[in-house]
């Protein structure tokens, strides 16, 4: 875990659909001591299963024929070389003949071609090898199952309990199923990332958006309920509608997945993991790679240097002027018109004066979110009093999470923040900077602008 924090890992994610419960906290204790010692602020996202559906462990891997037929039955128990139990109560009734179901993250395709009262024939169209406990994609608009689960919210309850920073929400097909969580909003309660792996999903995007503190492009998934054609213009789409919204977006799955066996990615690797910062996310999510791959911290170095070269080539003034025209269509209340226009009136000052760092003070980071957005070429310093906001905003684009002690008064703010960046090395004496924060005494939101000269 150390070691990948050093090769350049801001968030870690635990994936709840593998392992109990007890072994996710003991990872979660883990990865906090590391980040504790190592002095890094680092971000623990629990990824909640929601109503994966998975076939029965198979004892060892089976090579699966193309052409050969098998037959899925609802149930639990261990999969044969032709019988495979699925996990789901009422397949019969919910799967129909003709459909395609994906196994494993597209490994191995299916075709159900009879349902004979105990089962599901299915001949297989592609095949591959199967493995462990593999899950089985079922069409969204088939399954009957909601998220979250029961199970999901026991998760998660267990979590909130030790503090988590972030928690992932699995198949959400709308906003009401991220409000269903009932948590409190960021910081109090975790960032909700809501992960984008149905049509339903894609369909009700805005919505789900804005309902969510940040958002997932789930290509293992949704590239199973939509054509794989689609797949590369649905990220660029999600990514844009996101960020214009101020919500981080992370980009996953198979990122530099020949990695979990080899020394270095594949050119299409590479390019993939490049164009998805052109796409403009915020952040590059590794799966398998770090979860059962032979060298973790390798895959981090490999990948934050791929991103940071791509970095460099980044279109920033017209993504800029991109975010300029997709903001903020209606926003939903004077605070968010407020934060809108002041984050937007900051990149402009910031970009005019060539200023060296914007500071930005906000308890929620939601303001850092919003001003991270533009894309500024100038650093973007992050303050909070809140802990939980820091270990947040390691998913936000180009933000440096900084400590300030609460302060009320907004020039005493100011002045803090000022001195804060200059003990810290992130500007010099006589660099102008920008800084952006809220007067308490009038709106709620981030109100005051002021480019200032460091003494
Ligand atoms: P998963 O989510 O790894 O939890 O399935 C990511 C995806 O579907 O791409
Ligand atoms: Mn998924």
């Amino acid at each position: 875990m150390k070691n990948m924090i050093d090769a350049g890992m801001n968030v870690a994610r635990l994936n709840l659909s593998h392992g109990t419960l007890e072994e996710s906290l003991e990872r979660y204790s883990r990865l906090r001591q590391a980040a504790v010692e190592l002095d890094e602020e680092i971000g623990i996202l629990a990824d909640l299963p929601g109503p994966k559906v998975r076939l029965g462990t198979f004892a060892e891997p089976l090579l699966l024929e193309t052409g050969s037929t098998l037959q899925l039955e609802p149930g639990e128990g261990q999969s044969t070389s032709s019988v495979f139990p699925v996990s789901y109560e009422t397949l019969l009734e919910d799967v129909q003949i003709g459909d395609r179901l994906t196994v494993g993250d597209g490994s191995v395709v299916l075709d159900v071609t009879d349902n004979n009262g105990n089962g599901l024939a299915c001949r297989v169209l592609f095949g591959g090898l199967l493995q462990g406990r593999p899950g089985i994609h079922i069409p969204a608009d088939r399954l009957r199952l909601t998220t979250p689960t029961n199970d999901d919210l026991r998760l998660l309850d267990a979590f909130i309990e030790v503090g988590i920073d972030m928690a992932a929400l699995s198949f959400v097909r709308s906003a009401h199923d991220v409000r269903r969580v009932g948590l409190e909003p960021a910081p109090r309660g975790p960032l909700i990332v809501a992960k984008i792996e149905t049509r339903a999903a894609v369909e009700n995007l805005d919505g789900i958006i804005t309902a969510s503190g940040a958002v997932m492009v789930a290509r293992g998934d949704l590239g199973a309920e939509c054509s794989i054609e689609d797949l590369p213009h649905l990220q660029k789409d999600i990514i844009a509608r996101c960020i214009a919204l101020g919500r981080p977006a992370i980009t996953a799955t198979q990122m530099l997945e020949s990695m979990v066996t080899a020394p270095s990615p594949t050119r299409a690797e590479a390019s993939d993991v490049a164009n998805a910062v052109f796409d403009g996310t915020s952040a590059v999510m590794l799966s398998g790679e770090t979860a059962i791959g032979s060298d973790p911290a390798l895959v981090v170095a490999t990948m934050a240097s791929i991103a940071e070269r791509a970095d460099q080539e980044f279109d920033y003034d017209g993504w800029a002027h991109q975010i300029k025209r997709d903001r903020l269509s209606e926003p939903q209340s004077i605070d968010a018109a407020v934060t809108d226009v002041m984050t937007m009136a900051t990149w402009r000052a910031a970009a005019e004066m060539g200023v060296k760092a914007i500071l930005c003070v906000s308890r929620s980071g939601f303001t850092v979110r919003a001003i991270a957005r533009f894309r500024p070429q100038a650093k973007i310093l992050g303050f909070t009093p809140e802990p939980r906001t820091l270990r947040q905003l390691t998913m936000s684009w180009g933000a440096t999470p900084m400590h300030i002690e609460r302060i009320d008064d907004i020039d005493a703010t100011i002045n803090r923040a000022v001195q804060l960046s200059l003990a810290n090395g992130h500007v010099r004496s006589g660099d102008v900077v920008a800084v952006l924060g809220g007067s308490s005494a009038t709106i709620g939101s981030t109100d005051t602008l002021r480019m200032v000269r460091c003494p």
